[in-house]
């Protein structure tokens, strides 16, 4: 296989890695084994996709089916879109390269309102038509889950069904019931009539809308509720630990391990809590299994124990408890991505501490008691004040706090008490306080269907950007203290389409079409292409309060909690009355549960499990007696280094597209699987001690390249290399290793000797050879070079110490990097300015044979 067979435009493509496909867990099957063809999408980049735990899920529970293969595909850059459309290459699976229309089904994850264009694009790059009326039974199904489908009905026409709802079960269930219609030729609206009898699954042309888009609420004999499908155990159910490790940064580049789902705090704004009820929490085996296998095979520096409160979690110190000892022994940071105030107390954040750190962030999302009660948030101040000195006091010195504007009953009164809590926070660092970086990070409030606040109104971008401009004001000092808000006109749209109707699919298309893609990203967004085919006025009725016996579009989707409750908690926040959290102190009947006297909302499950609650103690064992932890490993452990390793690898065929830094998280990765006893540097963030070689050009290849890793205790593989290749990724092989002394340096070789290979016709390759001979006979070799002190005169003759030409279609190049080193693509690319990068390939190689002047093989 040659470099361009790895993905036939992977040499003209930004951030090449993102097409391999061949990362480590990466599921590849046979593509004639007749199985049922997932693309499980994301509509948004690589490195966004490629951090979604829903995705994670479902690849791994389709994929240990045997009947089916599930693939992923990302939204691809701008750039990258434009090179696909120029060379009419439709949008592929990563894995295997099939383009999008001839899979079976197509399932988008909509995480979130601003995706809704990107979803469009991904259908424009894969040529399949948007609404699913253009669509007959030679399309793939076209569907979506994910939490934005509470209210699918923006999106509705384009889609052929949606899941609502965990998403684990109903995914086999419809994979098995079209596997069923396809062995029975059965015609597409047959196969969505089955489909639309499982629980979960909500299928909008089997649903009638008035003119303006609602959906009418006289029911027919085919228009019922769809219920959210809720998954009663999470401990009866898959989940990956064999997570796909990415190439590059993502979002959240960790093994993520949820921990619990659901959340029944009753923040009054929040839709998730309100959506995923009710609470369930996974046991402590079932975690301790998942993350010794899960570090095993994915190698992931940092942990994250993840769920929408994980500090509510009823074990968590059990948890750390049992998970310490690994993480400091192999120095794996551990991420509490949604921490509430209070619920970590000084014993967890002292042990976190012995850890690499990561950020700390919590999220008081109102500055005054009042408004906090308002929303349900129910921590005090006193609270939030002592959680934060302990931070302080256990080295932590970056804070990150979340803020709402724009909440319901908010004044001028209760912005200033913004200022006024972060000037307190600041206060708990006693001494210290000089060197704390606070951020005060706020976000413009976004009334959610299925909230108690969905018939809220919602700031308008010029109310908000007036409450933005006087917190500006005020946080001009001190100079520690940093003030950062969302873009109020991107929250505008994602209010409209979080609230909207399948009218505004329209929208949608016509921004598309105006260029908009990618909407959450600020270099994205123009607000001025929604104004256009919204119009201001539209955006400001969207935006508006609704009454509570409006005819709201999302009446139809039943996520369990009952519209009365939702009211009843509305009338509450007016009041400023709480409500407890149901775990611990009573149920407020929300009407998920099955209940002994009063049955579920969600009627059709309850004939078949018991909805209810799953916590592994009705006490969160963080308030009481502490645990005794396991000793901590002292650093002198893992800062150890008695010796290094030398290791000779090649880097070849996919591998090639590796960046340099992408390559030291690769190899920092491989060492964790292969269980190397790592040496870690000192400090607030100790990295293993890795030193490479010259930097390799992405795009090029290489025979022989060398790494140096500090070893805290001699090498127990007595085949190294071997042990190694195991866990390597393809195009990376070991061939040669070596232990030296600690303190071994790697020399930068003087010499270094590359193939240039043309992939040419024989005429043309005849051709590009020549100038190759010209340049052996030259004495200079004069080009201009763009530096960042601007365009400067170089010879590029001085650095060839010698040309071999190898006639049909190889030159053999050793270069001389004594008068400094120049990216051996820029010699490629100056003296064939106009040459395709699929035309060539170069490799790094130790032998000058012609044999070595060929195109690279992966494994
Ligand atoms: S029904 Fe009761 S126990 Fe269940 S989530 Fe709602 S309030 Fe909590």
């Amino acid at each position: 296989m040659t470099n361009t067979q790895v993905h036939p435009l992977l040499p003209l493509l930004p951030r090449p890695s993102h097409y391999l496909g061949t990362e480590v867990n990466a599921e590849t099957k046979e593509p004639d084994d007749g199985f049922l063809r997932w693309g499980l999408a994301f509509p948004d980049l690589y490195e966004v996709g490629m951090s979604h735990l829903g995705l994670k899920i479902l690849y791994h529970i389709l994929n240990r089916n045997s009947g089916i293969w599930a693939e992923r595909v990302f939204a691809p850059p701008p750039e990258a879109a434009e090179i696909m459309r120029a060379h009419q290459t439709p949008l592929s699976t990563l894995e295997s390269r099939t383009p999008l229309a001839d899979l079976d089904i197509l399932g988008f994850s909509l995480t979130h309102e601003l995706c809704y264009t990107t979803v469009l694009y991904m259908l424009d790059l894969a040529k399949i038509p948007f609404r699913s009326t253009q669509r007959d039974s030679t399309w793939p199904l076209i569907i979506a889950g994910g939490g934005a489908c509470v209210n699918p009905e923006p999106m509705a026409p384009f889609f052929d069904l949606f899941v609502i709802g965990d998403g684990e079960e109903v995914i086999l269930e419809l994979s098995h019931e079209i596997i069923r219609g396809k062995q029975n030729q059965a015609s597409r609206e047959d196969i969505l009539d089955k489909l639309g009898y499982i629980p979960g699954i909500y299928i909008p042309e089997h649903f009638h809308r008035s003119g303006s888009g609602h959906i009418a609420r006289s029911p027919t004999s085919e228009t019922r509720q769809v219920e959210k499908r809720v998954v009663a155990d999470l401990n009866q159910t898959p989940f990956p630990s064999r997570q796909i490790v990415p190439f590059g940064q993502a979002v959240h580049d960790r093994f993520t391990l949820e921990i619990a789902r659901g959340c029944t705090r009753g923040c009054r704004f929040c839709q998730a809590g309100m959506t995923m009820r009710p609470v369930r929490e996974r046991s402590l085996a079932r975690l301790d299994e998942l993350l010794q296998s899960g570090l095993d095979s994915t190698g992931f520096e940092e942990l994250s124990f993840l769920s929408l409160s994980t500090g509510d979690f009823s074990q968590l110190e059990a948890l750390f408890s049992q998970s310490l000892a690994r993480c400091q022994e192999e120095q794996v940071a551990i991420s509490l991505p949604s921490l509430r105030v209070g619920s970590l107390n000084p014993h967890l954040m002292h042990c976190m501490a012995t850890l690499r750190r990561t950020g700390a962030t919590l999220a008081p999302e109102a500055g005054s008691q009042r408004l906090r009660n308002v929303i349900n948030k129910g921590i005090s101040q006193q609270a939030l004040l002592e959680h934060t000195r302990d931070l302080f006091a256990n080295g932590w010195k970056r804070l990150k706090l979340y803020f709402m504007i724009g909440l319901p009953t908010e004044t001028y009164d209760d912005l200033h008490a913004i200022y006024d809590l972060c000037l307190q926070v600041l206060d708990t660092a006693g001494a210290d306080k000089k060197k704390i970086q606070l951020t005060a990070s706020i976000a413009l409030f976004v009334p959610k269907p299925h909230t108690p606040f969905q018939w809220e109104p919602q700031d308008d971008v010029q109310t908000a950007g007036q409450k933005i401009s006087f917190l500006q004001g005020l946080f001009r000092k001190p100079k520690n203290l940093t003030l950062r808000w969302h873009d109020p006109s991107m929250s505008s749209i994602e209010g409209v389409f979080s609230r909207g109707d399948s009218s505004l699919a329209r929208a949608v298309e016509e921004a598309y079409a105006q260029g908009d893609i990618l909407t959450s990203w600020h270099e994205h967004f123009d607000f001025s292409v929604w104004e256009e085919v919204l119009t201001p006025q539209d955006i400001q009725a969207w935006l508006k309060a609704r009454e509570p016996d409006a005819d709201l579009p999302w009446a139809h989707i039943n996520c369990g909690v009952r519209p009365s409750f939702l009211l009843q908690e509305r009338e509450k926040a007016r009041q400023e009355a709480m409500t407890p959290d149901c775990r611990y102190q009573g149920c407020s009947r929300c009407g998920v549960c099955t209940l002994p006297r009063e049955g579920s909302e969600l009627a059709r499950q309850e004939q078949t499990r018991a909805i209810r609650p799953v916590v592994n103690q009705y006490q969160r064992d963080q308030e009481g007696e502490h645990r005794p932890l396991p000793p901590d490993r002292s650093k002198e452990t893992w800062e150890q280094k008695t010796n290094s390793l030398v290791l000779e690898y090649e880097k070849k065929g996919p591998a090639a597209f590796l960046s340099q830094l992408e390559l030291q998280t690769v190899f920092e990765r491989l060492f964790r699987r292969a269980a190397l006893p790592l040496s870690f540097s000192r400090g607030f963030h100790p990295m293993p001690r890795l030193s490479f070689g010259r930097a390799l050009p992405v795009g090029v290849s290489s025979e022989e390249e060398t790494c140096l890793v500090g070893l805290r205790r001699p090498c127990p593989f007595p085949d190294v290399c071997a042990h190694l290749n195991q866990f390597s990724v393809p195009g990376l092989i070991f061939t040669r290793a070596h232990e030296v002394q600690s303190g071994y340096k790697l020399n930068q070789p003087r010499y270094e000797h590359y193939a240039l290979c043309f992939q040419l016709s024989p005429r043309q390759g005849e051709h590009e050879l020549e100038r190759w001979m010209e340049i052996a006979q030259a004495e200079k070799w004069t080009v201009v070079r763009q530096t960042k002190k601007g365009a400067r005169q170089v010879d590029l003759r001085s650095r060839l110490y010698a040309v071999e030409v190898q006639p049909p279609d190889g030159v053999i190049i050793t270069f001389d990097w004594d008068p400094g080193y120049l990216n051996p693509l820029f010699f490629v690319h100056s003296l064939h300015p106009d040459l395709d990068p699929r035309a060539f390939s170069l490799t790094k190689i130790i032998r000058l044979s012609v044999s070595a002047c060929r195109p690279p093989t992966p494994e």
